[in-house]
């Protein structure tokens, strides 16, 4: 915790025991200062962070009444968590709302806000970190907003396939430039402490130790607030409003179609409709929320949070793992190494080729501009991150990750060579693809404390990773590596020691299909549009070129080779482009030319049901045998994998949520039809016919 923020939370605790109010043991704290200043403080009993639960809401009204009928000179709302303000809406207690629930709750909470608003003495919510959704609509009801250095705003409902609903698509349009605010709902995105202050949504960016001179400035009048809403005015005219509506709708309609993505198109239509009536656009808010609940899309995102949450909690404790070696500073070693510095641990990293570290030490540089590192942390990651080409570090480290080449021979030896050198008690992990980890067993210096740590390509932006256990794995070592991951920022999901794991298992007939979709003559562009309109991020021969037609060759030749089930033939497009030396992105032609940046694919959008089912029935079908042979835990567990490491239609809840929405009877039967016509790779798992699960 901050150091002046922590004696800021004490002293106010002091005063508050000086004060009269505060049912003990609630989630809110009030007390008055020397100065006759309110101070509200949110204090979430029984959590870390606050968010806005119905509970919170309804103390918070007995305080406001409390307060209406003894007003302090001002009011000052904060939190008293040191992680920051509030992270939004209570998610748990929304996701089983029915519509007339939420349209009852969303009415008494936003009654509950105009109190706060309504009240007839100066309000100021002090922000310390993330103010996120309801909690940044609570500190849009107050008058002013003070910024702590480090503060975040932001309304992220839309990544839950919902807008706004305790009133920040009337009161954040009122504040700031309206087209600004919108932007900032239809994205989701934040408005960090600079960028915040630009906006109009902080009056005033301060420290904490100059935050009662701040507070005393505006109540001389200091702050001004009467420029407010100039821009306001000039979308209080309809067409105006119904010209920007349409801009909006066709730049929506490109990154989230409205079929899949209802959310920021409700937002649109309301506030065309409604920009200018502050109290219909409160009605049509609480309408259109409590209906955008109940769509699937909404459930599916919802899910897809907790299934996130679900991942992040399979670490049962932070770990122990400080020091980590790297072996191999390749593609997939750089990132590795660098993504682990950055999160704060010492690594080392060896490799024979001194090209490879020092490009390693580039990419790092760049992975912490692209993630938005200032100077100070880029230094220290660099710092952390430490070339070590003869191994020294391996003695030292808690685990040890071998990212070499994809060559059983070269790995055997890297193996035994670490297994001398590693301290007692040290994880060798292995990032391999294709390879089996019980074909290493003998070369290995402990079988109990050797497992697989399969991250995806890049790793800084590809979040989930694959804890492989192999049948001599211990538990603890699987224990200590989903910590590790955890720990690192990343969502470990455990899989088993099997061909392709989960991921690439499933993955790997989708893309192979696309191919072989393609000799049989239909259009790259039409397959891959197939594809997006799904709702993957990426068409499937895209990403073939994107991962490399070479690694796509290697794991679909090992895959055939140790699966008893054909997954595809392998298309003989494949080869001739790799023969060819045509391996996608990396070499500038593969399918696709990439010499000209990200090709585009067409935006036809009357693609038939047969193509997209082709593509999309494999990699269900390989997710229920994966479930079935339990290479991976759950249906849950391999649908976050799924959303996760390849994005699949995260508003579809994952492969298997949607083969059940779909029908279990209808995908086996669609399979069967498909076998039928196309061969053996589409012969429907015995899961379709046997899961009972939900
Ligand atoms: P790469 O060829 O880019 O890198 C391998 C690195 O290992 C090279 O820098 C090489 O100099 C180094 N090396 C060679 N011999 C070594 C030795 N004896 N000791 C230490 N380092 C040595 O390969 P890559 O694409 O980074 O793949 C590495 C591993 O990661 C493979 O097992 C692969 O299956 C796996 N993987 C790759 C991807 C991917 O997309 N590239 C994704 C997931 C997993």
């Amino acid at each position: 915790m901050d150091g002046k923020l922590a004696d800021f939370l004490t002293e106010s605790t002091l005063e508050l025991g000086a004060a009269r109010v505060a049912p003990g043991d609630g989630h809110w704290r009030f007390g008055l200062d020397e100065d006759g200043i309110g101070w509200l403080v949110l204090d979430r009993k029984d959590a870390s962070v606050n968010t806005i639960s119905d509970a919170v809401l309804r103390e918070l009204d007995t305080h406001l009444q409390t307060i209406e009928a003894e007003l302090p000179r001002a009011l000052v709302v904060r939190s008293g968590k040191a992680q920051g303000f509030a992270m939004g809406a209570d998610i748990d207690a929304l996701a089983d709302m029915d519509g007339a629930a939420a349209r009852r709750l969303l009415t008494e909470a936003h009654g509950v806000f105009d109190r706060l608003e309504g009240l007839s003495c100066p309000t100021v919510a002090v922000v310390h970190g993330p103010a996120l959704g309801a909690g940044f609509e609570l500190a849009l009801a107050c008058d002013y907003r003070i910024a702590i250095d480090g503060a975040t705003f932001g309304l992220p409902e839309v990544r839950l396939g919902l807008h706004p609903g305790l009133g920040g698509t009337v009161r954040l349009p009122e504040l700031i430039e309206p087209i600004s605010a919108m932007q900032m709902m239809l994205t989701g995105s934040a408005a960090h402490t600079k960028k915040a202050r630009k906006l109009g949504i902080a009056d005033l960016v301060v420290e904490e130790r100059h935050l009662r001179a701040a507070i005393a400035g505006i109540l001389r009048g200091e702050v001004d607030k009467r420029g407010r809403g100039l821009m306001a005015r000039a979308f209080a005219l309809s067409s105006a409003r119904a010209l920007a509506a349409t801009r909006m709708r066709r730049e929506a309609q490109k990154v989230a179609p409205q079929d899949h993505y209802p959310a920021p198109h409700a937002l649109i239509d309301i506030w065309a409709q409604h920009g200018d009536d502050r109290k219909a656009m409160r009605q049509a808010e609480i309408a259109s929320f409590a209906g955008l609940l109940q769509t699937d899309t909404s459930r599916n995102l919802i899910r897809a949070f907790f299934l996130r949450r679900k991942l992040k909690q399979a670490a049962v404790d932070a770990g122990d793992i400080r020091d980590v070696h790297v072996v191999g500073a390749g593609v997939m070693g750089a990132e590795i190494a660098a993504w682990i510095a950055m999160q704060g641990m010492r690594v080392t990293v060896s490799d024979p080729d001194d090209e490879a570290l020092g490009a390693m030490i580039r990419q790092a540089m760049k992975i912490c501009k692209d993630t938005h590192k200032n100077a100070l942390e880029t230094r220290d990651t660099l710092d952390r991150l430490m070339p070590d080409p003869m191994g020294h570090g391996v003695a030292r480290a808690d685990l040890v990750i071998e990212v070499g080449p994809e060559k059983p021979e070269l790995k055997a030896q890297i193996f035994a060579d670490l297994g001398a050198r590693m301290k007692k008690g040290a994880i060798l992990a292995s990032n391999t693809s294709s390879l089996r980890l019980s074909d290493f067993l003998e070369h290995v210096p402990a079988k109990a404390r050797f497992a697989g740590l399969h991250f995806f390509n890049p790793v800084s932006k590809i979040p989930l990773v694959e804890v492989v256990s192999h049948d001599k794995t211990g538990k603890e070592t699987r224990a200590r590596l989903l910590a590790f991951c955890t720990a690192i920022g990343r969502l470990p999901v455990a899989v088993a020691d099997a061909p392709g794991y989960l991921v690439n298992r499933a993955l790997m007939p989708y893309l192979l299909e696309a191919l072989l979709l393609m000799d049989e003559g239909i259009e790259k562009e039409r397959i891959d549009r197939a594809a997006l309109n799904f709702g993957m991020p990426m068409g499937p021969v895209t990403l073939a070129d994107q991962v490399g037609l070479d690694i796509c060759l290697d794991v679909a030749e090992s895959l055939t080779k140790s699966l008893n089930t054909p997954i595809a033939e392998i298309p003989a497009m494949l080869r001739e482009k790799v023969a060819a030396g045509h391996l996608g992105r990396k070499s500038g032609q593969g399918f696709y030319d990439w010499t000209d940046g990200t090709p585009k694919p067409e935006t036809s959008n009357s693609i038939g049901d047969e193509l997209t089912d082709r593509l999309v029935l494999p990699m269900l079908n390989a997710c229920a045998e994966c479930v079935r042979t339990s290479v991976v835990g759950s249906n849950d567990e391999a649908d976050a994998a799924m959303i996760f490491a390849t994005g699949f239609a995260p508003f579809r809840g994952g492969p298997l949520r949607y083969a059940r929405n779909r029908g279990h009877d209808e995908v086996h039967q669609r399979l069967l039809e498909l076998e039928k016509a196309h061969g053996p790779r589409f012969k429907p798992d015995a899961y379709w016919r046997n899961d009972k699960t939900t």
